[in-house]
């Protein structure tokens, strides 16, 4: 007889509304340009979704000098630095930008504040596209960039009187919490969002993973190692208390010995994780336990994003 188990499941979990809208750019692309499209760097950061874009004709590059003038090229969920539309349009190719809305929002965020001729301090992880793409928004040196409490001791502004700080879309927000007080407290003039800029997507997965973590003996974040919101929750998790967090792609990916006498484990995606990953994970879960699903929904999430005008056009 497999032991008892009972399976916590977070909602919100998987795809946010950029992920979504992103994916149905590339699918709308190959509709109405055929294949090859071009699609610079992992339109979203999830294996399973690039694998079975690839498998419809999207070809995945990391720079747009790989990609051939004459076919389209989307650019990713992530954001891009202007100087790569730049580049297109001097090569007169077609693009489609699959940058989600709210990276665009800190965009135009930056861009204000650097009109109105502050300098930029952003939160987030150095080397993500999304850094590197909101970063190359502005000319060099307008952007300082800070990961932790203790960066923002280390950063030398032009005069801290004329500061603003913009963060990545995907960090933990308690984490980020601290880091925007340090800056508050070094640079009392800064000014900012009303707290960050973490979209509501990393938000509620954030909220949905604390509302389960006192419940089970251990998380499994269904999500890719390049997936930023998808590590956040596991150390979300960890924060809340869950010894046993861990990052999965997918089932085959289950370490079974180490979730041996368990009694209770939740089950989460990131943003970037499709759904069919995650009833593949609970019918694994169903092949070693007798399992009992519990769903614990902490939001609703009604938000969706339209494909831009060039891909709802009649070819
Ligand atoms: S995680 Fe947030 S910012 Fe990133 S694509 Fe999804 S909704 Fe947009």
């Amino acid at each position: 007889m497999p032991e008892p188990l009972t399976l916590y499941l977070a909602a919100p979990r998987g795809f946010c509304a950029g992920v979504d809208r992103a994916i149905k750019i590339v699918e709308m692309a190959l509709e109405k340009w055929g294949a090859p499209v071009y699609v610079r760097h992992e339109i979203v950061h999830n294996k399973f979704v690039v694998d079975g874009l690839r498998a419809k004709g999207a070809v995945f590059v990391e720079e747009l000098d790989d990609c051939p003038a004459d076919r389209p090229v989307i650019f990713s969920a992530h954001g891009v630095p202007k100087s790569v539309p730049a580049e297109a349009e001097r090569r007169a190719m077609t693009f489609v930008d699959a940058t989600c809305p709210l990276v665009s929002k800190v965009h135009i965020e930056a861009e204000r504040h650097f009109q109105n001729g502050l300098q930029m301090v952003m939160i987030g992880h150095e080397g993500h596209p999304e850094t590197l793409g909101t970063m190359g928004q502005l000319p060099e040196g307008e952007v300082l960039l800070v990961e932790t409490v203790a960066d923002v001791a280390g950063i030398a502004p032009r005069d801290p009187e004329r500061l603003a700080f913009i963060t990545q879309t995907t960090l933990s927000v308690d984490d980020t919490a601290g880091i925007v007080a340090a800056l508050k407290a070094r640079f009392p003039a800064i000014v900012g969002p009303h707290k960050e800029d973490i979209c509501y997507a990393t938000t509620n997965r954030q909220e949905a993973v604390k509302a389960i973590a006192a419940k089970i003996d251990a998380l499994l974040v269904i999500g890719a190692p390049n997936s930023s919101n998808s590590k956040r929750l596991v150390e979300v998790g960890r924060a809340a208390g869950c010894a046993y967090a861990q990052l999965v792609q997918r089932a085959t990916d289950i370490d079974w010995r180490a979730l041996a006498g368990i009694r209770a484990v939740g089950v989460t995606a990131g943003a970037s994780a499709p759904e069919v990953l995650v009833n593949e994970v609970i019918d694994a879960f169903r092949d070693h336990f007798d399992v009992t699903v519990e769903l614990v929904e902490t939001a609703r999430e009604r938000v969706e994003f339209k494909v831009p005008r060039v891909l709802r056009e009649q070819a």
